[in-house]
């Protein structure tokens, strides 16, 4: 088959608001962002693949596309190569059938790669000057790729034996993402996915592949575990003492720890009467076992969370029972892409025509990230208090309503109040289905809410004192999230220990990242980062790292040897997450998540949309910090 049949059969099935954004950079031809080119808005979370335009319109773009596509090909330079941030908001607005805010034109520019996220020039700090981070996963990837870019040695210790954190070590069946990886991917690594909502093996393979295409394996340790980290004062630097691939306990030293640990781990397990002494199998689903099988078995599941919601559906099938526990329902939201591969011909169009991939991407960016946030506010006027917190929420609550309802069939009789949620839409964190409301019509599925009381031998006891006895038990309790970096002790200056700072449950940090006490030391998904309201945790990363390495750039253009931020900036900062948190979903009094921490305080979600932290950490206000300068 030839390029340009290639190319025609692609736009055939393209998707056509991403098509018009091509067009326009393309001819130039800015008649493609107006009436009757402008498409109608997508509902959900949906690519909106027609536009909402009628056969004739379509035709018209693609064939306007296909044209433009294959004149570029022969040689022919796009007429809009760099549009500006103006532009670029015109641009989406059109394209996604809404308005997008001013303020979004240079985020879009970034996203989009015109001003790339990524460090670009060479940064020539001091002789012996070196960073340490401690994690693979996404962040510390992200971390690797842009000290790499900027010269500066560094080190990756990772305790594992190969990259990519959590999806190292989620592989229970059915583990995948909820955010589309054409989203949740670095913006300077673009990837040929097979699926739109990838799966563990295919997640784990891109960040290796990023691993080896900017060659960091030979920066990496693995195998290396840090026990600790302590500021020298004397030396303005870090002691890291770690125990060796070779099991030896060895103590590094860095100018800077870059912190990028995960808050996915270690794994957390109920407290029950009598769990360790379950006589049948069992297993936490992050540490899921390669030489067991369900296969015919009476099986168990305690939680009913994000992993659950994946792998339930997933194994109902092999078991010869499933009887889920849980505390208390989620919202799931139904999402066309589920499981669908990439077509074959997407995938060429997405590498032949960049423009096309960095379109498509720009607008999950705005479906998934920032779309939802005005709703997550609450409406002091709003009569539903309880159930919703205003009036475009509690349209959602009523459209996931209908569709559970729907999915649940003949058994929503028996199945809705078990599974309908009074807390409003997105109060904890909003899960995709997976087919579970399917799953519980299924008749080897029971959903059990009556609390546990206890277990003994092979059984779970519940509160009623019903008997579920079984060959394996899952526990699918998540993760201790709220304890933020439990994985080594970190000693500041003046031997303060970052433990006694923070407690169990209440870490905070100055945009997420600088802790006061701790000077040099910064760490990646850090707390009030994650975007509660959607979208992916990847672009926060590279956003924050953006933040480290302009602290880094600054420190050697200034000659500083300490940056430690201010203790009134990191509380002002903190006062004003809070007060923006108390406006939110999230302290809705009808919600509990891992969110909040036992005083209540909203400690793990970001009060903030994407556009709002891309403009925080742009650049750094040394104002912020307290600064030394280098010690000879
Ligand atoms: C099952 C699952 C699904 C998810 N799906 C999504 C999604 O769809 N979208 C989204 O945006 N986010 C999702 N997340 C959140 C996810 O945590 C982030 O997307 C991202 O992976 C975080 O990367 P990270 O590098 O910060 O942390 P991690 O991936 O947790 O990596 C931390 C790394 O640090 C290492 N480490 C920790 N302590 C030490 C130590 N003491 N010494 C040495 N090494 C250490 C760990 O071994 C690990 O490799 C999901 C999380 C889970 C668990």
């Amino acid at each position: 088959m030839t390029d340009k049949q290639k190319l025609a059969d692609a736009i055939a099935i393209a998707n056509i608001p991403t098509l018009l954004m091509v067009l326009v950079q393309f001819t130039g031809d800015k008649r493609w962002i107006e009436a009757p080119y402008r498409p109608k808005r997508g509902s959900g979370t949906g690519d909106n693949d027609s536009g909402g335009f009628d056969d004739a319109i379509q035709k018209e773009i693609r064939d306007a596309a296909l044209a433009a596509i294959l004149a570029w090909k022969a040689g022919e330079p796009l007429a809009l190569e760099a549009p500006s941030d103006e532009e670029l908001v015109e641009m989406l607005s059109s394209s996604m059938g809404e308005k997008v805010p001013a303020e979004y034109g240079e985020m879009t520019s970034a996203q989009l790669g015109q001003t790339p996220m990524k460090w670009d020039h060479k940064i020539d700090v001091p002789e012996g000057f070196n960073v340490i981070v401690i994690g693979a996963g996404v962040s510390g990837l992200a971390a690797a790729v842009n000290l790499q870019a900027a010269g500066i040695p560094f080190t990756v210790l990772e305790r594992r034996t190969n990259v990519a954190g959590v999806w190292q070590d989620n592989r229970y069946p059915g583990a995948g993402v909820d955010t589309p990886n054409h989203l949740y991917s670095f913006s300077f690594a673009p990837y040929d996915w097979s699926a739109y909502f990838a799966l563990r093996n295919e997640l784990a393979e891109y960040f290796e592949y990023v691993a080896d295409e900017f060659d960091l394996k030979k920066s990496i340790n693995f195998e290396t575990n840090v026990i600790s980290t302590e500021y020298q004062a004397d030396s303005q630097s870090w002691d890291v003492k770690i125990t060796n691939a070779d099991g030896n306990e060895e103590t590094l030293n860095a100018n800077i720890v870059i912190s990028a640990a995960g808050i996915f781990n270690p794994p957390s397990f109920p407290n029950i009467k009598g769990l360790e002494s379950f006589t049948g199998d069992s297993w936490h689903t992050a540490e899921w076992p390669k030489d067991k099988t369900l296969e015919g078995k009476r099986v168990l599941m305690i939680g009913n969370g994000a992993t659950a919601m994946q792998l339930g559906p997933e194994i109902q099938n092999r078991v010869e029972s499933l009887t889920i526990f849980q505390r208390g329902p989620h919202w799931a939201s139904p999402f066309e892409q589920f499981r669908t591969e990439v077509p074959e011909e997407i995938r060429y169009l997405f590498q032949e025509v960049p423009l096309y991939r960095m379109w498509y991407r720009m607008r999950l960016g705005w479906t998934y990230n920032d779309r939802v946030y005005e709703s997550l506010q609450k409406d002091p006027n709003w009569e539903h208090p309880e159930r919703s917190l205003n009036a475009v929420n509690d349209n959602h609550r009523a459209y996931f309503t209908s569709y559970i309802k729907k999915e649940l069939g003949d058994r929503a009789d028996d199945l809705m109040d078990k599974v309908l949620p009074t807390f409003p839409p997105f109060g904890k964190r909003m899960l995709m289905d997976n087919g579970w409301y399917r799953m519980l019509r299924n008749p080897k599925v029971s959903l059990v809410d009556d609390g546990i009381d206890r277990i003994e031998g092979n059984k779970v006891i519940t509160k009623d004192g019903t008997e579920h006895e079984a060959d394996v038990l899952l526990i699918s309790t998540g993760f201790d999230v709220l304890k933020f970096l439990s994985t080594y002790e970190i000693i500041g200056r003046e031997g303060k220990n970052l433990r006694d700072v923070w407690g169990d449950d209440n870490a905070s940090a100055h945009l997420g990242t600088n802790v006061p006490g701790f000077p040099n030391f910064f760490t990646l998904y850090g707390p009030n980062l994650q975007p509660g309201h959607g979208g992916s945790l990847v672009f926060v990363c590279e956003m924050q790292v953006r933040y480290v390495m302009n602290m880094i750039n600054n420190m050697t253009t200034q000659k500083l040897g300490t940056v430690e931020c201010k203790q009134d900036v990191h509380d002002d900062y903190i006062e004003k997450v809070n007060t923006i948190h108390d406006n939110m979903v999230w302290t809705h009094p009808g919600v509990s998540s891992y969110y909040r921490n036992s005083e209540g305080r909203v400690v793990v979600n970001s009060p903030y949309r994407n556009v709002d932290f891309f403009k925080l950490t742009r650049n750094v206000d040394m104002d912020d910090f307290i600064t030394e300068p280098k010690k000879a």
